[in-house]
C-alpha cells in the first residue's frame, strides 16, 4: 500500500482555476478524454492534447492510483464549424472524397490510432464510437425534455441553458454577450445565444446519410451530448478526471456539464477535476486544420523526424503553456533525444518500472535516490515536464550516481515521460534531412548545426571510452559526405 505522501499530486483543476490536491473518489480513477473526430487526419495541434492526457495518465500510474481511462471517437454529429445546424463533419468529407461515411470514419481512426501508437502513446480503456450510442443519446435527451430542461424547435431539440444556473461555470462566462468569440450562428427561435442542439432534426427534402427516428423526427445527435452519454455508460455516473484541449473549455465542456449535472440531479458535480491543455502554435496563431497548412505526424516523419522527438518538443513545455512549433525547436528536440539516447544505450537493459514505490524499492545509491525525488516532485506539481526532463539530464551528468542508479532514474523518468529511452537507438535520431540537403548541395546554417552536434557527440562518446558508438558517429559523418580530422585541438570537419 503506497503511503500517502508518496500519493500527493497536486493538479490545476480549471473548475475554479486553482492548484488542488488530488483525491480520487473510489478504488479506480475513472478518466475521459475528448477524442478525435474522424473525418481528417488529426494534425501535430491536436496530438498535444492526447500527450498531454497521456502525461496525466502516467502521472497516476506512477502514484499508484488504477486508472480506467475511455477516449470518444466522433463518428457522428460534429457539425461543420462545431455549430448546431449545418451539415455534418463526416458527411462533407465523405462526399469530398467519395466515399462512404463508414469508409471515411474507419479510415480516419485507424489513422489516429496508428498516429497515438508512433507517439507511445498509452491505449486507453476503450474507444466508445458516437454511433454506437444513439439509442442511449436519444433516452438521455428524453430524460431532459421530460425534467423540463429543453424546448423544441423545427430544427431540433434545445437544451434550455437559462434553466441551469449554474451554467457558464467552468468557462466563467457571464451570461449575456458570452460566447461571442465562439462559433456560434443564428438559429431561428433559439431563446438564448448558449442554448444548443441535443437532436438535430433533418430538414425536409434534406435526408441525412446517418440518420435515426428520435420523438423529434429523423435526424442525428447533437455534438456535445456524446460525451455526457458515453462517460456515464463507461465510467459511471460520476468520476474523477476530464480532459481536453483549452478550446473546449468554453463550449464544449460547459455544454457536456449542464447537460450531464441537469440528467444526473443529485446534487452533486459531474466531474471534479478538469484539465486543460494550451494550443501548439504555428507562426503566432493556434495551429488550426481551418487556417490550413498544420502538419501532420506523417509529414514529420517523412522528413526524417523521429515521432519521439516530436513528443519530447511537447514535453519540452508545460501542458498549460502555448508552444510555438517550428522546424528549428524540432530539429533542437530531436538533437537532444539523440544526445540522451547514446548516453543511456551504455546503460541498457533498462529495468521494467512503472511507479515510484517500484523505484523506490529498486533500492538505488544515495544520489540516485535524491534525483527519483526530484523527478517525483516535478510531475507531482501539476506534471512539470520541462522540470522533469531537466532532472533526467541532471542525474545523467551526476558522477555520484551508480550506474545501477542511473538505470532506476531512467527506467523512472521514462515511466512518465513515454520516450522509449530503453529501447531508441541514436542512428535513428540522426538530423533530418540533412543527407537529401548535402546532396542537393544545400547545407544551411541548421545543418551545419546538425554536424557540429554529431562531432560534439563522437567527442563526448570518446571522452566516455566508448569508441563503438565514436566509431558509429563517424561512420554516420561519412555517410553524410563529412570528412573528419583529429587534431590536437579538437575534431574538424569539412565536406568532400
Ligand atoms: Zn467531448
Amino acid at each position: 500500500m503506497p503511503n500517502p505522501v508518496s500519493r500527493q499530486l497536486r493538479l490545476y483543476n480549471s473548475l475554479g482555476r486553482r492548484v488542488e490536491d488530488f483525491v480520487p473518489s473510489g478504488d479506480v480513477t475513472g478518466m475521459y478524454s475528448c477524442g478525435p473526430t474522424v473525418y481528417a487526419y488529426q494534425h501535430l495541434g491536436n496530438m498535444r492534447a492526447y500527450v498531454s492526457a497521456d502525461t496525466v495518465r502516467r502521472a497516476l500510474r506512477w502514484k499508484g492510483f488504477t486508472v480506467r481511462h475511455v477516449v470518444n471517437i466522433t463518428d457522428v454529429g460534429h457539425a461543420v464549424a462545431d455549430t448546431d445546424l449545418g451539415e455534418d463533419k463526416m458527411e462533407v468529407a465523405a462526399a469530398r472524397e467519395r466515399r462512404s461515411v463508414l469508409e471515411i470514419a474507419e479510415f480516419y481512426t485507424q489513422a489516429f490510432f496508428d498516429d497515438i501508437a508512433a507517439l507511445n502513446i498509452l491505449p486507453a480503456d476503450a474507444y466508445p464510437r458516437a454511433s454506437a450510442y444513439v439509442p442511449q443519446m436519444i433516452e438521455f435527451a428524453a430524460v431532459l425534455e421530460a425534467r423540463g430542461y429543453t424546448y423544441r424547435l423545427p430544427s431540433g431539440l434545445y437544451f434550455d441553458t437559462a434553466k441551469f444556473p449554474r451554467y457558464g461555470e467552468l468557462a466563467q462566462l457571464h451570461v449575456e454577450g458570452q460566447l461571442e468569440a465562439a462559433r456560434v450562428e443564428q438559429v431561428p427561435g433559439r431563446r438564448r445565444k448558449t442554448d444548443f442542439a441535443l437532436w438535430r432534426t433533418e430538414e425536409p427534402g434534406r435526408r441525412r446519410v446517418l440518420r435515426w427516428d428520435s420523438p423529434w423526427g429523423w435526424g442525428a445527435p447533437g455534438w456535445h451530448l456524446e460525451c455526457s452519454v458515453m462517460s456515464i455508460a463507461l465510467l459511471g455516473p460520476h468520476f474523477d478526471i476530464h480532459t481536453g484541449g483549452v478550446d473546449h473549455r468554453e463550449l464544449h465542456h460547459v455544454n457536456e456539464i449542464a447537460q450531464s449535472e441537469a440528467y444526473l440531479a443529485d446534487g452533486k458535480p459531474w466531474v471534479r477535476y478538469w484539465l486543460h491543455n494550451e494550443f501548439l502554435q504555428l507562426g503566432g496563431a493556434k495551429m488550426a486544420k481551418s487556417a490550413g497548412g498544420a502538419p501532420l505526424l506523417s509529414d514529420l516523419v517523412a522528413a526524417g523526424y523521429h515521432p519521439a522527438s516530436f513528443r519530447l518538443f511537447l514535453l519540452g513545455g508545460h501542458y498549460r503553456s502555448q508552444l510555438e512549433f517550428s522546424t528549428a525547436a524540432i530539429d533542437a528536440a530531436q538533437a537532444t533525444l539523440r544526445r540522451l539516447a547514446a548516453r543511456i544505450q551504455p546503460l541498457r537493459p533498462l529495468p521494467a518500472i512503472e511507479t515510484l514505490d517500484a523505484a523506490q524499492a529498486a533500492a538505488p545509491d544515495p544520489a540516485a535516490a535524491r534525483a527519483l525525488d526530484q523527478i517525483d516532485a516535478a510531475i507531482a506539481a501539476d506534471f512539470n515536464t520541462p522540470k522533469l526532463l531537466a532532472a533526467l539530464s541532471g542525474a545523467l551528468r551526476d558522477p555520484a550516481i551508480t550506474p545501477d542508479g542511473l538505470r532506476t532514474v531512467t527506467a523512472a523518468a521514462d515511466a512518465l515521460l513515454g520516450l522509449g529511452l530503453a529501447s531508441l537507438d541514436p542512428a535513428d535520431l540522426d538530423p533530418a534531412d540533412l543527407g537529401r540537403r548535402r546532396a542537393a548541395d544545400e547545407l544551411t546554417s541548421e545543418d551545419r548545426h546538425a554536424i557540429e552536434e554529431l562531432v560534439a557527440d563522437r567527442t563526448e562518446a570518446r571522452k566516455e571510452r566508448d569508441w563503438a558508438r565514436a566509431d558509429q558517429i563517424r561512420d554516420e559523418l561519412d555517410a553524410l559526405g563529412v570528412q573528419l580530422t583529429d587534431t590536437p585541438d579538437g575534431p574538424t570537419w569539412q565536406l568532400r
